[in-house]
């Protein structure tokens, strides 16, 4: 039986109860509250695709653009068996607010689609994605949403949407869509960024609380591209890891890994993580979460933290990679603990950042040095950690409502200066 309500796992639900909860802080005048609180617009699409045994399928997608009140809309799409309507609303407003906390000029957008990516070949993930982008190609575009890469779709899937769209449009267009493959103007640092940017939240943190960073302990769920590459860039920067798991299980050792090697044994080897030879205590991916550690990275997907076990997280700094790992019925039993938490809309904003400066770079038609991405990075991070924590310290609420209430307030003045279009 499970002790957690439907109510806490909607992450529609939690998405709003923490803009509700800023908005009466902030107190948000109400015309703006309703505004805010709904998407602009939202599409269903049903996609007739031949698969390879020559059966025709139908696979559900959707695009729900959140808000294009600060740019375009911006936000990935995701190809994983339990998306629904619900979760990619909470998915496109988190990317609202995660793009006004770091101050980029974007809205926000998700998308998904109905599908098991580990079941499908490479060729029926081309059809899908290319008969997804065929549909939307109205709907996408440089200046009216762009999308990138989230959970089951990678750098591949977004040359094929780059492909279809440019197809539509009779013209190349790479800054339709982030993420891309170096070779069609991706950028530099855009595979290492969310994780870059989750490593460049932990060490503003450790300054913060005076923590030394090395031998500091990390557990780090989810071994994806944002867990994996986390996981490497700490471990070269002096971090000890000492948890590590993905869908099929983790591993604990409190020696620390050599990440290095298991980044072979799973990326080379194409093994699986809790079978890697060199090291570490199994269990499940949950059960990971819940050693004594310095630093928690949540950096799989959404209710990982919930009112039935966030009392069991021993850390001194949550750091979410992951969007909405905590439900936001757990928020307060996390806060009671007096745990530093870097809330997703900050934790994980590197990934989008990177991709504004591949959006920028594309329309440029002029590509920068990795060390050039990478400082500009640093800037967006250390700069959007600095205001947040201030606010927090300064208006007595947390750091996620802080975060809330800054990219709340950047909307709302671009709302207010633009006016209501009648
Ligand atoms: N899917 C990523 C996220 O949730 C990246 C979005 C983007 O780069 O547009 O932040």
């Amino acid at each position: 039986m499970c002790a957690v309500s439907q109510e806490e796992l909607n992450v529609y639900k939690s998405a709003e109860a923490r803009f509700e909860y800023a908005a009466q802080k902030m107190s948000l005048e109400d015309g703006v509250y309703r505004y805010l609180k709904y998407p602009s617009k939202e599409i269903t699409v049903y996609l007739p695709v031949a698969m390879d045994d020559g059966r025709l399928e139908v696979f559900i997608g959707y695009r729900v653009l959140h808000s294009s009140v600060r740019g375009p809309g911006k936000g990935g799409i995701r190809f994983a068996p339990d998306v629904s309507i619900d979760e990619v609303r909470a998915l496109a407003a988190w990317m609202t607010w995660k793009c006004a906390v770091v101050n980029i000029p974007f809205g926000g957008a998700k998308g998904g689609v109905i599908c098991d990516p580990s079941k499908l070949s490479k060729t029926e993930l081309e059809r899908i994605t290319r008969r997804y982008t065929g549909e939307l190609s109205d709907w996408f575009g440089p200046e009216r949403d762009v999308p990138a890469p989230d959970i089951g779709t990678n750098d591949q899937t977004m040359a094929w949407v780059m492909d279809t769209y440019s197809m539509h449009v009779r013209q190349a267009t790479t800054a339709v869509v982030t993420g891309k493959p170096l070779e069609l103007g991706g950028s530099l640092g855009r595979k290492e960024a969310t994780g870059r940017g989750v490593m460049m939240c932990c060490d503003n943190a450790l300054a913060k609380l005076k923590m030394k960073k090395d031998g500091c302990r990390v557990i780090i769920q989810g071994f994806g591209n944002v867990g994996s590459q986390a996981a490497i860039l700490m471990h070269k920067a002096g971090y000890k890891i000492i948890g590590l798991a993905d869908i099929h299980g983790g591993l604990y050792n409190d020696k620390g890994f050599d990440v290095p090697k298991v980044i072979d044994w799973v990326y080379t080897q194409g093994k699986k993580l809790h079978d890697f030879p060199g090291g570490g205590d199994k269990q499940s991916s949950k059960d990971v979460l819940f050693h004594p550690t310095d630093i928690l990275i949540p950096a799989a997907t959404e209710n990982q933290i919930t009112t039935e076990n966030a009392s069991r997280v021993d850390c001194k700094i949550l750091c979410e990679g992951a969007n909405g790992p905590v439900t936001s019925h757990a928020d307060p039993i996390i806060e009671n603990k007096g745990i530093f938490v870097i809330p997703d809309i900050l934790g994980n904003a590197g990934g989008v950042t990177v991709s504004y400066f591949e959006w920028v770079q594309d329309r440029q038609g002029f590509f920068w040095r990795e060390s050039e991405v990478n400082e500009r990075l640093q800037d967006v991070m250390d700069q959007s950690f600095d205001q947040v924590v201030r606010y927090a310290e300064s208006h007595g609420v947390n750091n996620r409502i802080a975060a809330y209430i800054m990219a709340i307030d950047r909307v709302a003045r671009a709302l207010k200066l633009r006016g209501i279009y009648a």
